[in-house]
C-alpha cells in the first residue's frame, strides 16, 4: 500500500500529481506534471544484487579511447570552466573509474565515490570545487536527497557536471533504448534540470543532448 501511495509522488520535486506516461511489458513510467521527471515506481526496481550484477558489466578502462571520447563531451566544457588544481568528486564512478584519470591528467585532484564500489561516506563531509556524475542520475532511487547532498558538498561557485540522456517526447520514449536498462529509473528533461537549478540556486547550461553543467551561485 505504501508503495502504491509513494508511487505517485515525484522523487525529485515531491509533487503529488504524477500520471502514467508510458507502460511496456516490464514497467510503468510516471511523469511529474511539475518538474517533468519521468520515473519508474519503486515496485518495479531491481533488488540491489541484481542491480550490481548489471553494473559489474559496465567495465570501463582509462585506456579505452572510445570511452574517453564519450566522456569528453562532459570533460571538455567542464575543464574550460575550472581554475587550475581544483578538487573534485567523481560521484557514481562505477567499477572502472576513467573520468578521474582524464581530470587528474589536467592537474586536478579527484575523489571517487560509488555506493557499490567506492563506498566512503566520509567524502560527504568534505567540500569540492566540482562534482561529476556521468551516467549516474538515471539510476537514483531518491534524486531529491542525492542532489541535496551533492549541492551541500559543492563549494559556492562550484560546478556540477552531469551526463544523462534526456526525454524528448512520448513517441521517442517508446522506442528508446535507454529505458530497456532496468537500472534506469529516472529520466529527465530540460525542465527537470531547470527545476534543480532553481531549487539549489544554480545556473544551468546544456551541451548537446546529454550534458548538463550546473554552476552553484
Ligand atoms: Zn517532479
Amino acid at each position: 500500500m505504501k508503495n502504491q501511495l509513494n508511487a505517485h509522488i515525484c522523487p525529485l520535486c515531491g509533487c503529488k500529481t504524477c500520471s502514467l506516461f508510458y507502460q511496456d511489458t516490464t514497467r510503468k513510467y510516471l511523469r511529474c506534471s511539475d518538474c517533468e521527471l519521468v520515473f519508474v515506481p519503486q515496485f518495479y526496481w531491481l533488488n540491489s544484487a541484481n542491480e550490481k550484477a548489471i553494473y559489474d558489466l559496465h567495465q570501463n578502462f582509462p585506456s579505452d579511447e572510445g570511452y574517453r571520447i564519450f566522456l569528453s563531451r562532459l570533460t571538455n566544457p567542464l575543464l574550460k570552466r575550472l581554475n587550475s588544481k581544483q578538487k573534485g568528486l567523481d560521484f557514481g564512478c562505477g567499477p572502472g573509474p576513467t573520468l578521474s584519470y582524464i581530470l587528474e591528467e589536467q592537474g586536478h585532484q579527484v575523489d571517487l565515490y560509488d555506493p557499490f564500489y567506492y563506498d566512503d561516506p566520509s567524502l560527504f563531509f568534505k567540500s569540492y570545487d566540482f562534482i561529476c556524475a556521468t551516467e549516474v542520475v538515471e539510476h537514483l532511487h531518491n534524486p531529491s536527497a542525492t542532489f541535496t547532498s551533492l549541492f551541500q558538498v559543492l563549494k559556492q561557485h562550484g560546478w556540477l557536471g552531469i551526463m544523462t540522456k534526456m526525454v524528448i517526447d512520448k513517441q521517442a520514449f517508446q522506442s528508446w533504448h535507454y529505458i530497456r536498462d532496468l537500472t534506469h529509473i529516472c529520466f529527465y528533461n530540460r525542465s527537470s534540470f531547470e527545476y534543480i537549478a532553481k531549487r539549489f540556486s544554480a545556473k544551468v547550461s546544456f551541451f548537446g543532448n546529454d550534458v548538463i553543467l550546473l554552476n552553484k551561485l
